[in-house]
């Protein structure tokens, strides 16, 4: 760890501002209205997850500051509660309909700080794709095969994301500022331990990241990478019915072609409306409002993969 040092308090918060290029999420929401920053309040959303799943969360706080995050950690603390980090949760499975955990949503300000020389200073909620143009159009090297991930630059980050067995946005990282027993520390990029689709930050809730320092290189492009990718995806993956993109960070493969087949009728099955992706291995399609069709599919492939002796384990974070 390079720094540690008491954290800076802000004594205004700053307004909540959403910028940068990630479209509104379609869906519906109903909370207590006026409910401020900082405080938890309970919450009916299928806004959580990009599954679209329907929850009841009784204990749902949306923190502006790191302060703020502090404060609601503290509130869930004195109620007996886990706690869950919410970026844009393109990634998270709420298991049952009605939440156990205090779910604390990243809502910091979303800034993007040029540093001169293709350093970049971006915080945690700011949209992967708002420092992809920021890249793009200065002809600097980026992670632009994560151009057709709906994530936060926090989530990234915490999942290490990046394409199948390839680069990852770490390869780009400079630094790391997180929160972290009410001090806030900076690592740098090879202090930062990480697996596929695992860093020291995955499912690790009294760790916030707050920002992130990238350094990109001068480079030149005969297309738009990112157009090239979100073409790719169009393509490549099955976007048409909501998902968490792949399930599984270590499975069998002959386990997980068969499993695409499961259900039978798929999408259509009434009262189920979830399928591994014809189209795509590893991917489960979801239309239905509870998570259980989903929950169901993920055991299913677990069961057989206990069965001849083999391990499965799951990219997506599974939420109590
Ligand atoms: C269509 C689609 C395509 C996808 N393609 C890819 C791909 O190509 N490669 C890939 O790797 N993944 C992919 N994913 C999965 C997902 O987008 C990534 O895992 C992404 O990094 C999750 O970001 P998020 O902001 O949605 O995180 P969330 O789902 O909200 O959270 C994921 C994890 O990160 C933690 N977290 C979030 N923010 C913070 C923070 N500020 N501080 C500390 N912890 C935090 C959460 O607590 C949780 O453990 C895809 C998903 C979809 C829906």
């Amino acid at each position: 760890m390079s720094a540690a040092s008491p954290l800076p308090r802000s004594p205004v918060p700053p307004p909540l501002r959403l910028v940068g290029d990630a479209p509104p999420t379609p869906g519906t929401e109903s909370v207590a209205p006026g409910t401020p920053p900082g405080v938890l309040r309970s919450l009916r959303s299928d806004r959580l997850s990009t599954f679209r799943t329907e929850h009841e969360v009784p204990h749902y706080g949306e923190f502006e500051t790191p302060e703020q995050f502090l404060e609601l950690r503290r509130q869930a603390e004195a109620k007996g509660l886990p706690t869950y980090i919410l970026g844009n949760g393109s990634n998270t499975l709420f298991l049952r309909r009605t939440v156990r955990s205090a779910v604390l949503r990243n809502r910091l300000r979303q800034e993007l700080r040029d540093l001169g020389d293709g350093r970049v200073e971006v915080s945690s909620s700011v949209p992967i794709m708002r420092v992809l143009r920021h890249c793009e159009q200065r002809s600097l090297t980026s992670f632009y095969f994560l151009a057709s991930v709906p994530a936060t630059i926090g989530g990234a980050i915490a999942m290490n994301a990046g394409l199948g067995s390839g680069p990852t946005i770490l390869d780009f990282v400079e630094s790391v500022t997180s929160i972290e027993d009410g001090r806030e520390v900076v690592r740098h990029q090879h202090e930062i331990e990480r697996r596929h689709r695992w860093t020291i930050f995955t499912g690790v809730h009294d760790r916030l990241i707050t920002k992130v320092v990238f350094r990109f290189e001068p480079t030149s492009f005969e297309e738009s990478p990112i157009r090239e990718r979100i073409d790719w995806a169009r393509d490549h993956q099955d976007l048409a019915v909501p998902n968490c993109g792949s399930v599984f960070r270590e499975s069998w493969g002959p386990i997980l072609r068969r499993a695409r087949a499961l259900p039978p009728w798929g999408l259509r099955w009434p009262g189920f409306r979830a399928q591994y992706s014809r189209k795509v291995n590893n991917w489960i399609s979801c239309r239905s409002r509870s998570s259980l069709p989903v929950v169901i599919l993920i055991r299913a492939v677990q069961l057989a993969h206990l069965l001849v002796g083999r391990r499965a384990r799951t990219e997506i974070i599974q939420v109590r």
